[in-house]
């Protein structure tokens, strides 16, 4: 298949077996005073009205395109040795290297979803996703003074040392939990961990609470499924906001209002999203073709990594590329077939061609 067809049909979504954030100068003269006040206005009202628009440089050598593909990674086990479901903490190591020097900017699933990313000039979105609650995910051991850490092998342990090491990298990764799994350990060491999860830039997203195919069950059964995920991270992080699901195998349910939104035993849950396990990069919010409960990822491994930055090698006008600026969308008016007339018409007053 050609790398356009390719991109033009966006392959079907595999199902793979898986799954496994006055002035107050006092002065008698009031003429004097209502001067400097309206002096005062025209300053502070200019910067939130005009946002900054790119010279024409800045458009040639940074190429911003908000319609652009965005990639969701999904990871399963962060462990020794590669499989088909583990990737290594050294190859995890290299793929954030890879990410971080491509101009690649780690952004919280909820801002991908909401179309509030706030991505630098230049750079393109990318947002991570754990399933499972797997230990290997995020695990503590103890230093030789017998002090309780973050394994520095653990998922969270790379994702911390590697963002604070480049602070220009952005911090973000979306935990699809499994409560009754709580990344093993003890059961205080998992309220701990979504504690931290919670507090850290994290997002923590809803797998269910038995891990079924949610496609072969009942509406009932599907708001019992998620609601009790949801009462099941609460009991961790009390309060906590659980609104995106991954299906479990990519098993999507027959009635998606169902995902929406239910109740269960008077447990509430409203989602934002639902994620599938195969295989594209996503559309963008604003496209018509983005469908917030069908959202593709794409597994972490070295073919799939390969095979995705080879077509946005090869086609670059597919990637999403930030203009740096939240109030505005700026998109070439030259785009390739499989973007075209896909922006959504609510976000046509934002929009900046070029
Ligand atoms: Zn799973």
């Amino acid at each position: 298949m050609n790398k356009k067809t390719f991109a033009l049909t966006l392959i079907p979504f595999l199902m793979l077996n898986a799954c496994n954030k006055e002035n107050n100068t006092e002065t008698a003269d009031t003429t004097k005073n209502a001067e400097v006040k309206k002096v005062a206005e025209k300053v502070e009202v200019k910067p939130s009205v005009a946002p900054k628009t790119l010279s024409k440089e800045e458009l040639a050598k940074y190429k911003p395109n908000e319609l652009g593909l965005i990639m969701v990674l999904e990871y399963h086990s962060i462990a020794r040795p590669e499989a088909r479901w583990t990737r290594t903490p050294e190859n995890f190591r290299k793929d954030l290297e890879t990410l971080y020097k491509k101009n690649y900017y780690l952004t919280h699933l909820r801002d991908f979803v909401n179309n509030t990313m706030d991505v630098p000039l230049g750079k393109t979105p990318v947002i991570l996703t754990f399933d499972d609650a797997r230990e290997d995910q995020f695990k503590y051991i103890k230093d030789k003074s017998g002090n309780q850490i973050i394994d520095p092998d653990c998922g969270v342990g790379v994702i911390e040392a590697f963002t604070k090491k480049h602070p220009d990298f952005g911090k973000a990764a979306t935990f699809f939990v499994l409560p009754s799994v709580g990344f093993g350990q003890t059961r205080e060491d998992a309220k701990k961990k979504f504690e931290f999860l919670a507090n850290n830039g994290y997002e923590i997203g809803n797998h269910t609470l038995n891990h079924p195919m949610l496609e072969t069950m009942k509406d009932d059964k599907v708001k019992q499924e998620i609601a009790e995920n949801v009462i099941g991270v609460q009991k961790l992080v009390p309060g906590y906001n659980v609104d995106s699901l991954a299906y479990p195998y990519g098993s999507v349910p027959k009635n998606l209002k169902a995902v929406e939104s239910g109740e269960y035993k008077g447990t509430k849950y409203k989602n934002i999203a639902a994620f599938l396990v195969g295989s594209e990069p996503s559309y963008a919010s604003i496209s018509k073709k983005f469908n917030a409960f069908k959202i593709p990822r794409i597994q972490a491994i070295q073919s799939e990594f390969d095979r995705h930055f080879g077509f946005f090698k090869s086609i670059p006008s597919y990637q999403y590329i930030s203009d740096g600026n939240k109030e505005t969308l700026t998109i070439p008016s030259k785009l390739p077939d499989g973007l075209k007339n896909s922006l959504k018409d609510q976000f046509k007053a934002k929009v900046i061609t070029y």
